[in-house]
């Protein structure tokens, strides 16, 4: 079988060569739409957040039956254009939430604490001065998970652990979760009406795009703070810019941007002209974001650690050798 690989490390080069020695793999450092290159013989392609599959890129690959996305989320793949061409779809379904968490954990730290604010002056001006840097203790106040999922109930726990009184929100809630864990479910509107700190553990689809946009912004307290580490599109950008500019949002925390491959790849974006006005003013939008003081801005880096990044090739690698032997495994898609 052929398997094309976009978007490949170095690691996860050496992990497959030695897991996959059946398999012709031809690895690209690329993503998968800045090399539309079509190949008539593979019948696996792998990505990773940064490839965007769309109908279009199918079409490059009349024999494809499998797509192997190396990671939770499969949001960049379209499932009824895959539907459509009989290729299935497989994730890493999990691989570290509680990576995802503590990486949350050290949003809501670096919010509440402005630790960016105080290495960077520091840094950069040699300043021990604690003008501006004064934060407040997460101790007592309220955190609302928007999801308790396998993400948002690691972020639950931890929260607790931090003494913060803890309410969640999900159209499916576990009453059992709840009870283990000593936390609340609320109604949305409620979650965000108590809320000093709202924390979205989401997936994109559908049904969650803009989820928070200038409605829900102003059931939220004045001066709360947003930490979003699911996906871009569950946050309103333009509504966000307006209540961080107002400051009725104290403060925001966001490893994912809404358009951030556009951000990402700038060049590409520019090289190949005529965005749609929606996405330019969204990249352009997402500028201004990054300038503002009271917002972090991460490069969708919470997945990254070292234990999390094995685990990803470590299942990816068992879904592959699970396709090759007619069985394959954790399908998103049947
Ligand atoms: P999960 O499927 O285990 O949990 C998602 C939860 O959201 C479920 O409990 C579901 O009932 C709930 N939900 C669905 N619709 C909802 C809605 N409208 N309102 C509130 N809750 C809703 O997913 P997970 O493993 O916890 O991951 C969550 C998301 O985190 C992923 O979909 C992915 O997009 C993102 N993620 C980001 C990174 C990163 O590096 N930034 C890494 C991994 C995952």
């Amino acid at each position: 079988m052929k398997l094309l690989c976009f978007e490949a490390t170095d690691d996860e080069i050496a992990y497959c060569t030695k897991a996959l020695s059946g398999v012709d793999v031809v690895y690209f450092d690329e993503k998968l739409q800045d090399r539309p290159k079509p190949d008539a013989e593979a019948e696996i392609i792998s990505v990773f957040v940064g490839s965007t599959v769309t109908k279009e890129s199918l079409k490059l690959f009349p024999k494809l039956k499998y797509i192997v996305t190396r990671s939770t989320g499969y949001d960049h793949i379209d499932l009824k254009g895959c539907a459509a061409r009989n290729v299935r779809v497989c994730n890493v379904p999990s691989y570290g939430e509680h990576t995802v968490a503590e990486f949350t954990m050290g949003l809501l730290l670096s919010l509440s604490r402005k630790l960016y604010d105080g290495i960077d002056r520091l840094k950069e001006t040699g300043s021990f001065s604690y003008e501006g840097l004064q934060g407040f203790d997460l101790r007592d106040r309220t955190l609302g998970v928007v999801g308790t999922g396998r993400i948002g109930r690691h972020v639950v726990r931890m929260a607790k652990g931090f003494s913060m009184n803890v309410i969640a929100y999900d159209p499916f809630p576990s009453a059992d979760l709840a009870k283990d864990e000593g936390f609340t479910y609320v109604t949305l509107d409620e979650l965000l009406k108590q809320s000093d700190i709202v924390t979205l553990h989401v997936p994109y689809m559908k049904e969650t795009h803009h989820l928070m946009n200038a409605k829900r912004f102003a059931k939220m307290k004045t001066g709360a703070l947003l930490i979003n580490v699911s996906r871009g599109g569950l946050v309103d950008t333009d509504a966000l810019l307006a209540v961080l500019k107002n400051e009725t949002l104290g403060g925001a925390a966001l490893d994912v941007l809404e358009e951030e491959g556009a951000i990402k790849d700038e060049f590409t974006f520019l090289r190949d002209g005529h965005p749609a006005s929606a996405v330019l003013k969204t990249v352009l939008e997402n500028h201004e974001l990054m300038r503002l003081p009271n917002v972090l801005i991460t490069p969708h880096m919470a997945f990254n650690t070292r234990e999390g990044v094995e685990r990803i090739i470590k299942t990816t690698s068992e879904n592959i050798q699970a396709i090759v032997k007619g069985k394959p495994q954790n399908l998103v898609s049947k």
